[in-house]
């Protein structure tokens, strides 16, 4: 599969992935546009710390394995960040009523009202909290709906992960 860059009208192809043979597109972040993409999120999260004093994280996302796993690894690195999860979209809602978080990482594929229409909502009502959206799925109107209402879009990977967790730390490692 060829990897072509999203990230407003860029479309450099970087590289290439499994299956190689498969000349299909899939699309991505150029190394350029991550670096970007980090930063602007980076100055966002730092704001957004200064402004309310900490990070309140909720995290809606059905698989409980990568629920789980997102859980612990934040817990482990970042003792002093609370953090929620939501199985879906109406949990999801309830959650943010209750504890108020402040940044939000969403899936698309979840039951009932898809992450996107949930995203949609929820900048309608509370448009000061960052919604990051994290999906597996490539798919062309996944990345454009992700652009109309969330503030960013990543591909759910390891790497991905790691990039925000690294962001995440250096932040709190400095104001908090
Ligand atoms: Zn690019």
């Amino acid at each position: 599969m060829i990897q072509v860059c999203y990230y407003k009208g860029c479309g450099v192809v970087y590289g290439e992935k499994e299956p190689l043979s498969d000349k299909a597109v899939t699309h991505g972040l150029c190394p350029k546009h991550l670096e970007i993409s980090l930063k602007e999120l980076k100055a966002d999260v730092e704001k957004l710390v200064n402004s309310t004093g900490g990070l309140k994280v909720l995290i809606v996302e059905d698989s409980r394995l990568f629920r789980d796993l997102f859980k612990e690894t934040f817990h482990d690195r970042f003792p002093s960040v609370e953090i929620y999860e939501a199985v879906d979209g109406e949990e999801g809602l309830q959650k943010i009523e209750a504890s108020r978080p402040n940044l939000i990482f969403m899936d698309i594929r979840l039951p009932g009202e898809n992450g996107l229409e949930v995203t949609k909502k929820v900048k309608a009502r509370y448009p000061s909290i960052i919604v990051i959206i994290l999906t597996g799925y490539d798919l062309p109107e996944y990345r454009e709906a992700s652009r109309r209402y969330a503030d960013y879009f990543f591909s759910k990977d390891s790497s991905t992960a790691e990039n925000i967790f690294t962001l995440v730390e250096s932040i709190l490692r400095t104001h908090v």
